[in-house]
């Protein structure tokens, strides 16, 4: 770390500020330059609390060099986390991760539906909503446990896995029960007091970027779930929002490749709510996995004009067939092994 101080610091100023640092037992080495002083501190293990230091008189700034995330860091684990998320089925490393499925569980009848044809695209992990974060109070929220159950009967008669999101702490027991994966919306990235809950769960999470989040803070929401013991995290990049009126929010496609080289954690991308357009799915597919995206997590209908959620942005099973194709093919180019 660099503590940069004002021109006018008096060098009582730049004392002061060396005694606080070795008041945090720390060390501090000033470098005077030709028209600022800026102190060197090392002997930190981790990244150092500079809030005392910032409102000290004379300090102008303070640079980092340490990540405030450490176990979600590349430096704490140089080679790629695989997480596996059972029966098989792997994300991480070479091996690359397809979620499909409806956003809601509407009924048993259109998840069933549903189902079938994602199970006949090859795909091995289906999502469904059943406790929805919606927007409006006034929108469908999901059918709650009763949806639950319907995933675990597409589990019993597909045996594909299931992922769906638990949207607070006090349902997130039941969610367990039911699925294989967790997911945790955009929405409650920052939810700590789940994220805390998560990290103690002997199930996978999924991460969902906050649509406003920055890379760092998605980080240290990792941090939390993998400081109570869960190592097995998948984080997803979702869409955050910008300028861009051409679509819901913009898919931050540089966002995987700086994941990937600032944390060894694997990293999926979700191009339905990232655009919030049908059409607009497929090449961004396309583009996950050549920026290096270890999986994708696409919404899927049958019948998206009369979805009770997302229906803008479901795919329909025969374009699920074509995305499927199109990843098979490109897959080996990248060198990713594809179900
Ligand atoms: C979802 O996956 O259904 C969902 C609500 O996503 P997000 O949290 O990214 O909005
Ligand atoms: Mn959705």
């Amino acid at each position: 770390m660099f503590i940069v101080m004002e021109k006018i610091a008096t060098t009582q100023m730049v004392a002061r500020v060396c005694y606080e640092i070795t008041q945090m037992g720390l060390s501090a080495h000033p470098i005077t330059g030709a028209l600022r002083t800026a102190i060197a501190v090392t002997g930190n293990k981790a990244q150092v609390d500079s809030d005392r230091l910032l409102s000290l008189p004379g300090v102008k700034d303070i640079i980092h060099i340490t990540e405030p995330y450490r176990l979600a860091g590349r430096e704490y684990q140089p080679e790629d986390t695989i997480v596996d998320c059972g029966r098989g089925v792997k994300v991480g490393g070479t091996d690359f991760l397809m979620i499909a499925g409806p956003c809601s569980v509407e009924s048993r009848e259109q998840t069933m539906i549903i189902a079938e044809q994602i199970s006949a695209a090859g795909i091995k992990v289906f999502r469904g909503g059943a406790f929805k974060p919606r927007t409006s109070p006034y929108t469908f929220q999901g059918l709650g446990k009763e949806g639950l159950q319907i995933l675990a009967e597409v589990r019993e008669k597909y045996g594909m896995l299931t992922i769906t999101e638990a949207i607070d702490t006090d349902t997130v027991d039941q969610v367990v029960e039911y699925a294989d994966i967790v997911q945790i919306g955009a929405r409650n990235m920052q939810n700590y007091s789940l994220l805390k809950k998560a990290g103690r769960l002997q199930k996978p999470v999924l991460l969902k970027r906050g649509m406003w989040a920055s890379i760092e803070e998605l980080l240290m929401s990792a941090e939390y779930v993998l400081a109570e013991g869960n190592k097995r995290v998948i984080l997803c990049e979702r869409g955050v929002r910008t300028i861009a009126d051409h679509s819901r929010y913009t898919l931050d496609l540089a966002a995987i490749p700086y994941v990937k080289s600032a944390s060894h954690l694997p990293i999926i991308a979700d191009p339905s709510h990232g655009t919030g357009r049908r059409d607009k799915v497929l090449p961004l597919s396309r583009a996950a996995i050549a920026v290096g995206a270890d999986g994708l997590m696409v919404e899927v209908h049958h019948q998206p004009e009369k979805a009770l959620s997302d229906g803008p942005q479901a795919i329909t099973p025969a374009d699920l067939t074509e995305l499927m194709r199109d990843i098979r093919n490109l897959a080996p180019i990248l060198n990713r092994v594809c179900p």
